[in-house]
């Protein structure tokens, strides 16, 4: 190459001094931690205005694109890292979490491959199975989340059951009516899974549950009894910490109907997997010994960036029916058979046959770092300190004569709302004490609805979130819940 055309085709876009705007970038990140800011709706004339421009013809430079992600973009980032955010099911990532996912977009872009970060896929893997005491032979697979946990679970349940008559719907598509059964309170990703998997939305069948939330397990037994013999049933679905309200379904009886019935059993413990690191919960979750698949999202309770979920299925040959993408030129052909002596000689563990995405970050090295920095004892804290907050927040709204308690809390997630005599509709009550929490931006739940009630609804999850903010929280809510009364019965 001659010189002009060396100089003509330059990169422009910098790619060696990550340490150097890391610092740059750092200080911006940490004042965003200091949580001081106000919410970015109150700028928002002001960030959008400035980041909206059309597409540039020639770019502005690492040093001013950084001064424009300090000035306009960070600091109009997003509440739920806060630490009095108890919204949803969803948190800030603790420091570890973050690096290590960095490390991985530099070090290993994908997860393939015999590197380190590989071999940390499924070292995690394992990690998480051993904690959460999963049945031995259970194998995981890293997906983005619960959503996409639920897809590769049934996915592998559709494949048990159409390959014990003898058929293959990953090849053939589903050719019978199918149904999946499924706890009432189930999150509305099972019925999306359905979807997506060609059974139908319309085959997940809710069953009953009572008024704590949980499966009642002979409604069940009547579905099963009376079920068209036509439909295969592919899976039950039970919930281990129910997303409205953390219930966990009687997961003993209900694996054992599984069993009696030869029917897949599926435990959807995105948010509540973790709770069995609570002693006083470790009892409720006896059943998973029957559990065909369990679910869990690290980027809830355990505290890893958005991104990170894991299946774990009894047989990952199933899933491998399941997904494969079948064998393609552009990949088999690049890697040896022979011993492997270089970390390109093989993919490793063919993760990309065992759900729906073949380039994937390394997600292993993520919850290897979170749980290597506090270890089991460290999470098993954090569990126990935000179930004892949910705890602690019903223990205080029974005794106040403001307050009432919809449902005892089985994990860290209370539901309760403010009542006042005089007031005839608490609906809108507890929707307008919701709002102004919101707008106050400090103690920030969300509402679910309960037995027919709009309740308030704390989920603790984040690192950041301590003691303090549980009482902070039913304080704020009985100040504002004072005035919102008093305003309703005037009007
Ligand atoms: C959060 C949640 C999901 C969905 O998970 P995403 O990670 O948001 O896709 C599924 N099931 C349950 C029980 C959940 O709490």
């Amino acid at each position: 190459m001659n010189k002009k055309t060396s100089e003509e085709f330059k990169e422009a876009a910098e790619c060696g001094q990550l340490g150097h705007f890391l610092g740059l970038l750092s200080e911006h990140l940490d004042s965003f931690l200091e949580f001081d800011n106000d919410d970015a709706m109150s700028r928002f004339e002001q960030w959008q205005s400035a980041l909206k421009q059309s597409l540039p013809d020639s770019g502005i430079g690492m040093d001013a694109l950084l001064g424009e992600m300090g000035q306009h973009l960070i600091p109009n980032g997003a509440a739920v890292p806060k630490p009095g955010f108890t919204s949803f099911i969803t948190t800030g990532a603790s420091s570890a979490a973050v690096l290590a996912g960095l490390s991985a977009s530099v070090a290993s872009p994908q997860r393939y491959g015999l590197t380190a970060f590989n071999y940390l896929e499924e070292l995690s893997l394992e990690w998480l199975a051993e904690m959460f005491e999963l049945p031995e032979h259970m194998k995981g697979v890293y997906i983005s989340g619960g959503s996409v946990a639920n897809i590769v679970s049934l996915g592998a349940a559709r494949q048990a059951a159409f390959e014990s008559m003898g058929m293959d719907p990953a090849n053939d598509g589903v050719q019978l009516p199918c149904r999946i059964y499924a706890s009432a309170d189930c999150h509305r990703t099972i019925h999306r899974a359905a979807a997506v998997l060609g059974l139908g939305r319309a085959s997940v069948i809710a069953i009953e549950v009572d008024d704590q939330g949980r499966i009642k397990p002979e409604s069940l037994r009547k579905l099963l009894e009376d079920a068209d013999k036509t439909t295969v049933p592919v899976a039950i679905v039970a919930n281990a910490g129910s997303t409205d309200t953390g219930a966990i379904d009687p997961l003993l009886e209900i694996g054992e109907i599984a069993r009696e019935n030869n029917i897949w059993f599926h435990v959807d413990g995105a948010y509540g997997l973790p709770g069995m690191l609570d002693p006083k919960c470790k009892d409720l979750y006896q059943g998973l010994r029957y559990a065909d698949s369990v679910c869990v999202d690290p980027h809830k309770w355990l505290g890893a960036p958005v991104g990170i979920g894991a299946t774990f299925v009894r047989d990952r040959s199933l899933l491998d029916r399941a997904f494969t993408q079948g064998s393609a030129h552009y990949l088999e052909g690049a890697f040896s058979d022979d011993k492997a002596q270089n970390s390109m000689d093989s993919l490793g563990i063919p993760y990309d046959d065992y759900g729906l995405e073949l380039s994937a970050p390394c997600r292993g090295v993520v919850v290897w770092a979170l749980i290597r920095e506090i270890g089991k004892e460290g999470l098993a804290n954090r569990v126990m300190r935000h179930n004892a907050m949910a705890q602690h927040i019903a223990q205080r709204a029974k005794e106040h004569a403001n307050l009432e308690l919809a449902l005892e809390p089985t994990l860290s997630i209370c539901c309760f709302r403010y009542v006042d005599e005089k007031v005839e509709d608490l609906d809108e009550l507890n929707r307008r004490i919701h709002r102004r929490l919101v707008h106050n931006g400090i103690n920030i739940p969300s509402t679910t609805v309960v037995n027919n009630n709009l309740v308030i609804r704390p989920c603790f999850v984040g690192a950041r979130t301590e003691w303090h903010h549980a009482d902070d929280l039913v304080d704020e809510v009985l100040a504002i819940g004072r005035k919102v009364s008093e305003k309703l019965v005037r009007d």
